[in-house]
């Protein structure tokens, strides 16, 4: 499983956004993860159906929780912190790291906004809603924190994390761990290249 930096292109033009001047809204694709469009494209995405004997209903929906990427950033040696599989969690091993392709800087439904992680496999690259936010829903599959990949990991993180990763599994709700000092993502210096 490789992954690689990403570029926000919209479903419907294909053409990437320039976020300085425009933002992505966020589209949740139904079998397969989200997809992103230009406003002004967005009815013409939303009209499409995804013909499949399974669906045959609308290919793109909203987000019941997120409206918008405003900005984005490269996210090279940055990782999500994700829940490792029971079985490696009885072994001693409570979380693995998972490499990020990109910052995005998220509006929410309620207003408020913050960084969150995407990622995309390299195989679905060519293909619609192949992009992951890896928070879905704060449940015990999802990322309890990130990381820098190549830096050693810091005791507080690592309490953190295993504090959510233990807590999620009984069904309790743990907020992303905010330890770590995210890249500054304001609406002025974008670092991207
Ligand atoms: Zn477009």
């Amino acid at each position: 499983m490789t992954f690689s930096q990403l570029q926000l292109r919209c479903i419907v033009c294909h053409e990437p956004f320039d976020f300085g001047r425009e933002t992505a809204v966020v589209l949740r694709h139904i079998a397969y993860g989200f997809d992103f469009v230009h406003s002004r494209h967005e009815s013409t995405a939303l009209d499409w159906i995804f013909v499949d004997p399974q669906y045959d209903r609308p290919e793109f929906t909203h987000d019941e929780r997120r409206v918008r990427v405003l900005a984005v950033a490269p996210a090279a040696n940055w990782a999500a912190v994700m829940p490792a599989r029971p079985e490696q969690i009885a072994t001693g091993n409570p979380f693995t790291l998972q490499p990020l392709g990109l910052w995005a800087l998220v509006e929410y439904c309620d207003g408020s906004q913050h960084l969150e992680g995407l990622v995309r496999e390299s195989e679905w690259e060519a293909e619609p809603g192949g992009a992951e936010f890896l928070e879905r829903n704060g449940g015990p599959r999802d990322v309890v924190g990130y990381s820098q990949m190549e830096e050693h990991l810091d005791y507080a993180g690592i309490a953190c994390w295993q504090a959510a990763i233990y807590a999620r599994n009984r069904g309790e709700r743990f907020p992303l761990c905010r330890n770590v000092s995210l890249p500054e993502l304001g609406s002025a210096a974008l670092p991207l290249d």
